[in-house]
């Protein structure tokens, strides 16, 4: 596709409202009807180069698993972090040691906002208190790369972590301008499902049974794991949800539109990729009943390898398993949800197309390659699924 020929709606339907756009070239966004941030100007020309949607045109350069050097199990060494953070705490635990190793000055990352915690602000870390306070995952809008030029400060270096979309942007960006790599030269990530809208916050509070007046604080998952989403009201009175339920039936039921089809619930484009590590039932499939936490923890880089194989040797992560050799083969069964969506795209693909909706232009050796080891049957119904999204207009 000529830089020419992008349509600037193409990029607004799936623009992953990560900000790099306005940090690199000053475009803006708005929020769309759903309260997604998205980009309403700037040169298609440009954005082709940072924007995560156009990465997978063309050859695929990986398969579903992403570029994989090294795969570890393991969790925080800090029982604290372990029990509080989203899944074991690695990615807490590989920010701290960066800033202790003094390989950087600064974590550049989430928090809540607040104002008000079904929101989220990009921050900076110097310490690695400050890092562990702000553990855990934030399951509402993020904007993380917008006020890049405003939180770093001269003669820094930072780490950033972020969803895989914001990271893949930055890395794209970092190609654009080797000098922003300069400035963040490691970059993590960890899986994800997707970004829930703001009426999925307002459909979650009133579930658990609150609403926006009585509400104070909230954490979707963590203190456990997966722990309970748990809303503290203003009296004090807590009320709580299962982390499957809120995520199942409310959060994930309402996500951007990129999310839903999105390659890249991998982290592709991380030094380091951090997700949950399941233990898997007797059916073989994940258990979500309360557990220690754990993670797979993912180095798809030189400089990833390098940060693991730093933060082992100080002994602030506990490692399980060697994981490398059975990624292949084994990482469907603690990971299916990433698994049959990635291998489900094609099919979801072609059922837009029927309906006549733009998908996103993704290369056919990714699809191939992607669906080509998943059931017939999966992907009719992930076809037909589509199909009736579309019909109801949700789409
Ligand atoms: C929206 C969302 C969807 C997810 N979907 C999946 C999934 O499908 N499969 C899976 O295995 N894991 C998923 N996760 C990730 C999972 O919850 C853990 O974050 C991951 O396993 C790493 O755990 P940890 O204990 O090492 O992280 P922690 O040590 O708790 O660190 C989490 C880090 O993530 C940052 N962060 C939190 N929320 C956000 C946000 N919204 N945007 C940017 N940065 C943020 C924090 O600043 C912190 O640095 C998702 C997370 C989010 C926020």
């Amino acid at each position: 596709m000529s830089a020419e020929k992008i349509d600037p709606k193409y990029i607004q339907s799936y623009c992953s409202g990560c900000g790099l756009c306005h940090t690199m070239f000053g475009c803006e966004l708005k929020e769309d009807k759903k309260g997604f941030p998205t980009v309403v100007n700037g040169n298609p020309a440009e954005l082709k180069h940072i924007c995560p949607v156009f990465y997978y045109e063309g050859a695929a350069k990986h398969d579903v698993w992403g570029r994989v050097k090294k795969a570890l199990i393991g969790y925080s060494s800090d029982a604290d972090v372990r029990f509080k953070a989203a899944s074991g705490g690695a990615l807490t635990e590989l920010c701290v040691y960066l800033l202790e190793s003094r390989k950087v000055t600064g974590i550049l990352h989430t928090t809540y906002d607040p104002a008000d915690q079904t929101k989220t602000i990009a921050c900076v870390s110097n310490t690695a208190d400050e890092v562990r306070s702000r553990c855990g995952s934030r399951y509402s809008i993020s904007v993380p790369l917008y006020d890049l030029q405003e939180l770093m400060r001269d003669g820094e270096t930072y780490a950033f972590v972020g969803k895989p979309c914001d990271v893949m942007a930055l890395r794209r960006g970092i190609e654009v301008d080797p000098s922003l790599g300069e400035r963040i030269p490691y970059l993590l990530s960890f899986f994800c499902a997707g970004e829930p809208s703001v009426n999925a916050q307002n459909d979650l509070l009133a579930a658990i049974g609150t609403n926006r007046e009585k509400f104070d604080e909230i954490t979707y998952r963590g203190n456990g794991w997966p722990g309970y989403t748990t809303v503290t009201e203003k009296d004090g009175n807590v009320l709580k949800m299962e982390y499957k339920n809120a995520w199942g039936k409310h959060l994930g039921r309402d996500i951007r539109n990129l999310c839903r089809f999105c390659l890249d619930g991998t982290g592709d484009a991380a030094d380091i990729v951090c997700a949950d590590f399941w233990y898997l039932g007797a059916d073989g499939t994940p258990d979500f009943s309360e557990h220690e936490g754990r993670n797979i923890i993912i180095a798809r880089t030189e400089r990833g390898v390098e940060m693991l194989d730093g933060a082992v040797d100080s002994q602030s992560l506990t490692i399980e398993d060697d994981f490398t050799p059975k990624v292949d083969t084994e990482l469907k069964l603690y990971q299916p949800a990433q698994y049959k969506r990635k291998g489900t795209m094609g099919s979801m693909i072609r059922a837009m197309r029927l309906c006549r909706r733009k998908p996103p232009k993704y290369g056919k050796e990714y699809l191939k390659k992607y669906g080509s080891h998943l059931d017939g049957k999966v992907k009719r119904k992930f076809f037909l699924g589509t199909v009736k999204r579309v019909l109801k207009g949700k789409i």
